[in-house]
Order: C-alpha cells, then sequence, then structure tokens
C-alpha cells in the first residue's frame, strides 16, 4: 500500500515544507483520507485518479480541499467524486460548506456527463470499501463525529487514528489486525500545552506514549502525523526525548510504502 501525506505549503526555494497545516493522505494514488490539501498540492495524477475521500471529521484543516477539488474537477469528471462520511458529517458539509454562501450547493448541479458529488455514508464500527479498498471506521475521542480507521488491501493493513485526544476502542482494532504494517497518529501539541491539548480534544508527546502504552505493540512502526506548525520543533524535540523506537514522525510529500 503507497501512502503520501500531501504538502500543505511550501519553502521561498519550491522545497516542500514540513510544516503541517493541513491534512490529507492519498493511499495508492486513488483514495484520500480527509481533503484538507487536496486540490492544493496533489499531483496531476491525483487529479485525475482520485474519486473517493474519505473524511475522519469535519474540523476546516481536513475538508479545506474539498470543495476546491470539485471546483477544480467540475467540467472533467466522468463520475462524481464520492465522499465517503458519516451523516451527521454530510450535514454539516452540506449545512457549513455547500450551502451556496461558503461555496456552490454541488450536489444540485450537474456536467455534462451527470452528478459531480456524490455522499456515501458509513456508520463507525461498519467496514466499508472504497475502491479496492476496505476501510474499518472506528470512533475517536476529538469533535461530535469523528473517526479513525483501520485501512486494508487485502495483504496489507495501515491503522490512522486521524485527530483524536485520549481514546479507547481504536487501539485494540489496530492490536488485532493480523496484517498491520505502520500506524499513524495525530501529536499537534508540546506538552507545556497540555491543558490547550486537553481543551481542544489533541494529543500531547506524554499523551501520546500514554496511547502507545494501550497499543502496546512495539514492533510495528508509529508515524506522528498532524503537528501544529507553529510548534513543529518543541514536538518532534519532546517525541524523541521518549525513546520509543518504533516512533518516527511521517514525511510530508513522499510516497511510503507498506
Ligand atoms: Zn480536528
Amino acid at each position: 500500500m503507497k501512502v503520501q501525506l500531501l504538502p500543505s505549503s511550501f519553502e521561498p526555494d519550491g522545497a516542500i515544507s514540513q510544516r503541517q497545516h493541513l491534512s490529507c493522505l492519498i493511499i495508492d494514488d486513488c483514495v484520500a483520507f480527509d481533503a484538507g490539501s487536496l486540490a492544493f498540492s496533489c499531483s496531476d495524477r491525483h487529479r485525475a485518479n482520485v474519486r473517493d475521500v474519505f473524511i475522519s471529521h469535519t474540523h476546516l484543516d481536513h475538508i479545506a480541499g474539498l470543495p476546491i477539488f470539485i471546483d477544480d474537477l467540475f467540467a472533467v469528471v466522468a463520475e462524481p467524486v464520492r465522499v465517503h462520511a458519516t451523516l451527521e458529517m454530510i450535514e454539516v458539509l452540506q449545512r457549513d460548506i455547500f450551502n451556496w454562501s461558503v461555496y456552490p450547493r454541488f450536489s444540485e448541479l450537474e456536467n455534462s456527463v451527470g452528478p459531480v458529488i456524490e455522499f456515501k455514508p458509513f456508520e463507525p464500527g461498519r467496514p466499508v470499501s472504497v475502491k479496492h479498498l476496505t476501510f474499518h471506521p472506528v470512533e475517536v475521542n476529538h469533535n461530535e463525529t469523528s473517526v479513525g480507521a483501520l485501512v486494508s488491501d487485502g495483504r496489507a493493513s495501515i491503522g490512522i487514528t486521524g485527530d483524536t485526544t485520549h481514546t479507547n476502542g481504536i487501539w485494540s482494532v489496530f492490536q488485532l489486525c493480523k496484517d498491520l504494517k505502520a500506524v499513524m497518529v495525530e501529536c499537534a501539541f508540546p506538552d507545556e500545552l497540555a491543558d490547550l491539548a486537553a481543551a481542544s480534544r489533541h494529543l500531547t508527546p506524554s499523551g501520546l506514549s500514554r496511547e502507545l502504552e494501550k497499543f502496546g505493540r512495539y514492533d510495528i512502526p508509529v508515524y506522528v502525523i498532524n503537528i501544529k506548525p507553529t510548534y513543529r520543533n518543541e514536538v518532534v524535540y519532546q517525541l524523541q526525548r521518549l525513546g520509543i523506537s518504533n516512533l518516527n514522525v511521517l514525511e510530508i510529500g513522499r510516497d511510503h510504502e507498506f
């Protein structure tokens, strides 16, 4: 399985920045897990192939690119962009984003071929097929409806927590997976901002180490994503200080094979 965390921004010399403002993982060049930077930094191959977007929750840094992506592709898509989300998330997207005020209600428009967006509801705990992949969504502890997922292609699986603070169910789902190759977990804030992390339901390095004790699989590589860019250096330093050998920060903008 091939996974890339899309860049959010670029350095003045054009190099990919490792500062992550937005969240979008592209799996096997054709399925997006969240859509934060989807339209802004995806390749032409992604633009041509991504027609399925799985949403973990509706915070702006995870959906910002979705309306722009559909806008970009409006005239050229031969099939609708399928948005996989819970009913609550779909309601938020339609009410607060695709409401004609913020952006067009694309579900009421068609191009010369047909619809350009299709909402595909899923329920936490019930696996869903997305292209050649199976997503097993599991509720996590973040905003009203937030899920992480175990993503499998039949040979390998990866676990993605999405945004979360201390949570329980997802670790046992990851633990029980026999072909688990990697886990991606958030760690937004440094330890000195533990109060802010708790209020906004995110993790700090110390909180993450307690979560990894629940996971208990120190043989599986764990990659940190979703570090708030302002605190990136402190968080990376504090993660290294934990001395957990299977814990690394995921490099942004590079294909990772699992
Ligand atoms: Zn969030």
